[in-house]
C-alpha cells in the first residue's frame, strides 16, 4: 500500500451540467491522494494538506482533468485514416475491408494493437469501446496490450456474416468464438467485453438473434453496433427490413437494444427511435469527426436532449480525423453549432469523460476523479502552442477549456497517468 499525493489544477464534472449546473469541480489549487491507483481523498490543498502531511507531494503544472474516454473506435483502421474519396458503404469497400482482412495475422493484430494503445494515451484517452475485426485473435492482441499497459477498454469480436470474403463469419462460429473470449477474458485486469455486431446490413438474421442471445446469456457485456449514420446506409436498412418502423427498430426486433447497448452516430433518428432509446436506456456514441469526413451529417444535440437520449463521444478512427477527444469535443461544438445548438465547454468535457464512462457503464469506476475511482488522469498545457498560449493568457477557466477544445489536440497532452502512474510523457 502506497500513498501518493499530486498538487495542481483539477478540473473534472462527474455530471450532466445541462441537468445539474452545479455539476462542475474545480480546485484551483487542489490535491489529489491516490493509494493502489484509487483516489482516496480530493479538495482544496489547503483543506487536506495537514491530514496528509506524510505523503510525498508531486506537483503537477498545468490543467489536470480525467483521463478522456473515446466512447467508439475502430483499432483495425488506424492505419487507414484519412483514406479519400468515399461516403461510408463505398470507403468500408475500397479502404476498410482490405485493410482488416490482414487482421488474420497474430502478429500484425499484435503490432497494431500496440501502436493503437500508444496512441489513445498520446492523446490522454485512457479508456476507449472498441471495434477489433472479425477475427478472434483480433481481440486477444487488443486485451493482451491493454492488460499490460493495466488499462480499462472494451472490446469484443465483430459479427459479420454477411461480410465480404475473407471477413465473413457465420452465426455458429460468432456463437462459439464470442462466448470463447468471453470466458477467456471475463474479469481480467480493467477489460469489458462487447458483443459487437458490425451493422444491420452485415448480419444476416441469423446471425442478429445470435447477438441478442449473447447479449440476453451475459448481463455483463456491452453491446456495440453502429446506428443511422449515413443516408445511403439508411436507405439500404430500409430496404432489408421494410416491416421495420425505423433503423433502430431492426435492431430492437432482436433484443439488441437494452440499457447496455452503444450505438455509434445516430445521425439520422426519427423522434420515435430517440424515444425507444431514451425509454430503453440505450445510448449513442457521437462521432464528429466521422460524420464529417464522411459526409454524413450532423449529429441533433438538441433532439436528442429533448427526448432525455444518453449519449457520450467517440473518435470513431479510422473515419474520424483524430484521436484527440479534446478536439473531438471542439468538434462536437462544430456539430451542434450547425443545428443552432451551442454546447457548453463543460458540457463538452463531461461527454468525452464522465458522460462517456456512463455510456459504457464504467462512470462507477472512472470519468470524475471522485474518491473511489481509479487514477487516470491527463496534465494539459494551456502553452501547447504559440496561438493557445496567447488565446488562455489571463483567461477564466471556462474561456481556457474552450480554448483547449478548439485550438488543440495531441499536443497540449504533456501526460497521461493510469492508476496514478505516468503512463506517457511528452
Ligand atoms: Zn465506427
Amino acid at each position: 500500500m502506497t500513498l501518493r499525493a499530486f498538487r495542481g489544477d483539477l478540473l473534472s464534472v462527474p455530471r450532466d451540467p445541462l441537468r445539474e449546473p452545479d455539476a462542475v469541480r474545480h480546485e484551483p489549487d487542489g490535491l489529489l491522494v491516490v493509494e493502489d491507483g484509487i483516489v482516496v481523498a480530493r479538495g482544496p490543498y489547503a483543506d487536506l494538506a495537514e491530514r496528509f502531511a506524510d505523503v510525498p507531494v508531486e506537483p503537477l503544472p498545468g490543467l489536470i482533468v480525467p483521463g478522456f474516454i473515446d466512447a467508439h473506435v475502430h483499432y483495425p483502421q488506424m492505419d487507414r485514416i484519412a483514406s479519400h474519396g468515399e461516403q461510408l458503404l463505398d470507403w468500408l469497400t475500397r479502404h476498410i475491408f482490405p485493410a482488416e482482412q490482414a487482421f488474420a495475422d497474430r502478429a500484425h493484430a499484435d503490432a497494431v494493437a500496440d501502436a493503437f494503445l500508444t496512441e489513445l494515451l498520446r492523446n490522454g484517452t485512457t479508456s476507449a469501446l472498441v471495434f477489433p475485426t472479425v477475427h478472434e485473435q483480433s481481440v486477444d492482441a487488443l486485451f493482451e496490450a491493454a492488460l499490460a499497459r493495466r488499462m480499462r477498454i472494451v472490446s469484443g469480436k465483430v459479427l459479420m456474416d454477411l461480410g465480404p470474403e475473407g471477413l465473413a463469419d457465420t452465426p455458429e462460429t460468432a456463437r462459439a468464438e464470442s462466448e470463447a473470449l468471453i470466458a477467456r477474458w471475463r474479469g481480467r485486469g480493467r477489460l469489458g467485453y462487447a458483443v459487437t455486431p458490425r451493422f444491420a446490413l452485415t448480419s444476416s438474421d441469423a446471425q442478429l438473434q445470435v447477438a441478442g442471445a449473447l447479449v440476453a446469456a451475459h448481463p455483463d457485456v456491452l453491446m456495440h453496433t453502429h446506428l443511422a449514420e449515413n443516408v445511403r446506409e439508411c436507405e439500404a436498412v430500409a430496404a432489408r427490413f421494410p416491416d421495420a418502423y425505423h433503423y433502430l427498430d431492426a435492431y430492437d426486433r432482436f433484443g439488441l437494444v437494452t440499457p447496455r447497448s452503444v450505438f455509434a452516430h445516430g445521425v439520422h433518428l426519427s423522434d420515435r427511435a430517440c424515444t425507444r432509446l431514451a425509454e430503453t436506456g440505450a445510448g449513442v456514441a457521437v462521432c464528429p469527426s466521422s460524420n464529417l469526413f464522411l459526409g454524413s451529417g450532423f449529429f441533433d444535440f438538441r433532439q436528442a436532449d429533448a427526448h432525455g437520449v444518453t449519449f457520450g463521444l467517440g473518435t470513431d478512427v479510422g473515419a474520424g480525423t483524430t484521436f484527440s477527444m479534446l478536439h473531438t469535443s471542439g468538434l462536437a461544438y462544430q456539430a451542434a453549432l450547425a443545428r443552432d445548438y451551442p454546447l457548453d465547454p463543460f458540457r463538452a468535457l463531461y461527454l468525452a469523460t464522465a458522460g462517456s464512462a456512463a455510456l459504457l457503464h464504467i462512470g462507477d469506476r472512472i470519468g470524475a476523479l471522485e474518491v473511489g475511482q481509479e487514477a487516470d488522469f491527463v496534465i494539459l498545457d494551456c502553452a501547447a502552442t504559440p496561438l493557445l498560449a496567447r488565446r488562455t493568457a489571463g483567461a477564466g477557466l471556462a474561456e481556457r477549456l474552450f480554448a483547449l477544445q478548439i485550438l488543440a489536440d495531441d499536443r497540449a497532452i504533456a501526460r497521461t497517468y493510469v492508476l496514478g502512474d505516468c503512463a506517457w510523457t511528452r
